[in-house]
């Protein structure tokens, strides 16, 4: 397993290969309905080591701003955007990731196949996007994606299948090195808040 993926596009330390910039899009937020987990599946993507959420559906600066807050706070280099058209974006992702080469496309959904075989065969040495949906998500995603990957086969949240699907594929991260340059940093402890601040 990975011990952290420095943002960079550095070699892999086990393949030699550039390492993979993992990004999810999140389609079909609705700026009233989904504030909440929109902004709850922005931190996940962050803090289970994706390098980009990219927000589609309704614009909403104050999930943005929540996410760069964030970042500044706890370090990282994280980045987030708005996308007016996903669908688009996606096609052309499906094409080139930006060096004329396709790229992967995981789409998260019940319907899929089981994530825990899924991460095995899921490519490594491509820019991954991951999809998950809100509203009533387009048939088209089903027949662009690479990989179609359900955690567990039951409707539930987009967060949950998210947090437990990049847990799986990207594993254990090395925090300080992944999340270098913060304001703040929490140092785990059995019975209280300890924090170490870049004041200290
Ligand atoms: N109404 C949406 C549709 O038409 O598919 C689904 C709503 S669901 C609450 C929102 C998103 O959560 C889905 O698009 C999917 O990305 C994710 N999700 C929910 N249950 C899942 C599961 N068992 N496995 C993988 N992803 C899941």
């Amino acid at each position: 397993m990975k011990s952290g993926r420095p943002r960079e596009n550095v070699t892999d330390d086990s393949t030699g290969l550039p390492r993979q910039r993992i990004s999810v899009l999140r389609l079909g937020h609705r700026r009233e309905r989904d504030k909440r987990i929109t902004s709850h599946l922005g931190l996940t993507a962050r803090a289970f080591g994706a390098d980009e959420v990219i927000l589609a559906g309704e614009e909403d600066e104050s999930a943005l701003e929540t996410w760069r807050t964030v970042t500044t706070r706890f370090g990282g280099s994280f980045d987030c955007r708005y996308e007016a058209k996903p669908m688009a974006w996606l096609r052309k992702f499906a094409q080139d990731a930006g060096d004329g080469e396709p790229g992967v496309i995981v789409h998260l959904t019940m319907y899929g196949e089981p994530w825990r075989a899924a991460v095995g065969v899921i490519e490594r040495n491509r820019p991954m996007v991951v999809v998950v949906g809100g509203t009533k998500v387009p048939g088209e995603v089903f027949r662009l994606a690479t990989h179609n990957v359900s955690v567990g086969n039951q409707p539930h949240s987009e967060v949950a299948a998210l947090g437990v699907f990049l847990e799986s594929f990207v594993g254990p991260l090395e925090e300080s090195e992944y999340f270098a340059g913060g304001e703040i940093r929490v140092v785990p402890s059995l019975d209280r808040k300890k924090v170490i601040t870049s004041d200290d």
